[in-house]
């Protein structure tokens, strides 16, 4: 329900323009976002890593309409991984990538998103680090598994998304846990309609722990996306119960979202990375974390009438 709102309200020019226009909701961003530049974004970067952390770096934009602003965010891509290399970092970070801001949406975007794309998995390469392509809703999911199989012909180490509630995603995993298949798994993020996705949290969690038993019994690599301590604990259990070495699978949170959590974990030697966003175009990214949780959204409306 809370998310059927915002989704709509996410749609809305006006409440778009409202949103980004009032100066106090800067505060409120800046909780889940990691700056709107990339230096910005990199000194909150090697905090994590000065505290054992890893990262995955997005760089925000859903909202590409033409095909210069997607080659401009491939470029802006390949600089923040060279920026990577230059400052010895791709160890330890590796950037997420959303194929809508490289053109997937527009006319022929199969074709733009593709040659974007591999031109951005080529520069990680180079750099030693590599790209996972976020997953979108679920008109884009058959679209980005295929644009990613295509890309994994050269770039193996391309990671995918899988969203535990859509209903086709049981089977996507299955096909998916083949040998070095990096593999993030998370519950999913957009509004979806019941048609195509589990609508209860126990529907969900049912979904998301199959999906992890797959996948940890599997030869691929989990990338297990949850600040859920049940999903946590399922996880541990799986990795211990099928002995998998604390380097074969990591666990993926948000910036800022628990990070209790994620030093606990890391200091109990797992491996921990955090997705780190940071940009302008912070608007689709920021209602998608006031949806996950009311308490998010009370948060932001206390701080737009002042009492934060
Ligand atoms: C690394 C990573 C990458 C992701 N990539 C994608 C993607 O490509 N596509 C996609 O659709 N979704 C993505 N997501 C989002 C994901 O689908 C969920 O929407 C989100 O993680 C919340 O689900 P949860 O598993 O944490 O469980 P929930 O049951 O939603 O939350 C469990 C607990 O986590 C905490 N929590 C969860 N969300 C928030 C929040 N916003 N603010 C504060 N606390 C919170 C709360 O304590 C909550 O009780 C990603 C999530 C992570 C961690």
């Amino acid at each position: 329900m809370l998310r059927a709102t915002m989704t709509a309200m996410a749609d809305s020019n006006l409440i778009k323009s409202m949103v980004t226009g009032f100066p106090l909701t800067r505060s409120v961003v800046d909780r889940f976002v990691a700056g709107e530049t990339l230096d910005e974004c990199l000194v909150r970067v090697r905090e994590l890593a000065d505290a054992g952390l890893l990262a995955t770096i997005d760089r925000l934009g859903e909202d590409t309409t033409n095909r210069q602003q997607a080659e401009e965010t491939a470029d802006a891509y390949v600089e923040l991984i060279e920026r990577l290399h230059a400052e010895g970092l791709t160890d330890r970070v590796e950037v997420s990538l959303k194929l809508s801001a490289i053109g997937q949406f527009l006319p022929e975007g199969r074709e733009l998103a593709l040659a974007n794309a591999l031109r951005i998995c080529q520069a990680a390469a180079d750099a030693g680090t590599t790209v996972t392509f976020d997953m979108e809703d679920h008109t884009t999911t058959s679209s980005t598994l295929g644009l990613l199989a295509e890309v994994r012909e050269r770039f193996p180490q391309t990671g995918a998304v899988i969203q535990a509630y859509l209903r086709r995603t049981r089977d996507d995993t299955r096909d998916l846990a083949t040998e070095g298949s990096r593999v993030r798994l998370c519950k999913g993020a957009y509004e979806q309609p019941a048609s195509v996705a589990y609508k209860t949290a126990e529907e969900i969690d049912r979904s998301y722990v199959d999906c992890l038993r797959i996948l940890m019994e599997g030869p691929g690599y989990p990338m297990v996306a949850t600040h859920d301590p049940a999903m946590i604990s399922t996880a541990l259990s799986l990795a211990n119960v099928t002995r998998r070495a604390v380097d074969s699978y990591e666990f993926q949170m948000l910036f800022n979202i628990r990070p209790d959590e994620q030093r606990r974990l890391s200091e109990l030697g797992h491996q921990v990375r955090v997705y780190v966003p940071y940009g302008t175009d912070w608007y689709g990214y920021f209602m998608r974390r006031l949806a996950e949780r009311p308490a998010n959204l009370f948060f932001f409306l206390r701080a737009l009438v002042g009492r934060r």
